[in-house]
């Protein structure tokens, strides 16, 4: 029910953890995160509290610059350790966070089934992933665009961030009914939920349209809808007064 991603040269778990703290208030039944080190992805993931997912990695490697949050309201398959995201692609080079519902992902899960995919987890979200990945592999594009076209086949509600081991500086965010903001600071970005995850970081924000995909890599962000047509940024200032939290 919350999402927090960084992409820049901070430490990426405790803008992430601290993050899906401030979005507690949403309501939720487990936490995880995904970072990535050397091209290594490792996910973990906790049924609970944002605490205990923050006292977990305690004595883990959690040092990366790139990483994504979560925080779970289950609507497909129990709250549970693996029902919890970020859940990988089936080849592993893939990780999702995912807010909302996938409404036909039974009929893609069959379809990918079918082609030999198998799956951890009972959520939308994995076949979700995992539908990405399968346009990916079987098209020359690029990762966005096939994010893309999975986008214009896909019934339902989502803000979604998908990092990849092969683009190690590079986050894919897009969204359609469910919110996400995205803080622009100084070669490095925020992608929340909300704007309370961000502006401690910074005040300048752009609020993601219905239907739109952003890439930010390298340091740069690029906005294009769902049917490729490039949007120019709206960056925004945000105010706002927040309390402090350890
Ligand atoms: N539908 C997804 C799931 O059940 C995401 C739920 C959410 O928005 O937290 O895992």
């Amino acid at each position: 029910c919350g999402i927090v991603a960084y992409v820049g040269h901070q430490n990426a778990s405790e803008i992430i953890l601290k993050g899906l703290k401030r979005l507690e208030y949403r309501g939720y039944d487990s936490a995880g995160i995904a970072l990535m080190n050397d091209n290594v992805l490792n996910v973990y993931k906790k049924q609970g509290k944002v605490s205990e997912l923050e006292a977990f990695l305690k004595d883990k490697n959690t040092k990366s610059t790139i990483g994504i949050g979560h925080t779970r309201w289950a609507t497909h398959g129990a709250p549970s350790d693996e029902n919890a995201h970020p859940h990988f692609s089936e080849s592993g080079d893939l990780a999702i966070i995912h807010n909302g519902i996938i409404e036909n992902y039974s009929s893609l899960k069959t379809e990918l089934e079918n082609k030999g995919y198998t799956f951890k987890s009972e959520t939308d979200s994995e076949v979700f992933i995992n539908f990405i990945e399968d346009i990916y592999k079987n098209n020359d594009g690029t990762l966005e665009e096939a994010v893309r076209l999975a986008l214009t086949k896909v019934i339902g509600a989502y803000a979604i961030v998908i990092m990849s081991t092969n683009h190690p500086n590079q986050l894919i965010a897009a969204r359609k009914g469910s919110p996400l903001v995205i803080g622009v600071g100084k070669n490095e970005f925020f992608l929340a939920s909300d704007a309370t995850p961000i502006v401690e970081y910074t005040n300048e924000v752009i609020y993601v349209n219905d239907y739109e995909i952003a890439l930010i890599k390298d340091g740069e962000i690029t906005i294009r809808d769902t049917k490729d047509v490039k949007t120019t940024p709206y960056i925004q200032k945000v105010d706002m007064e927040l309390e402090a939290i350890e």
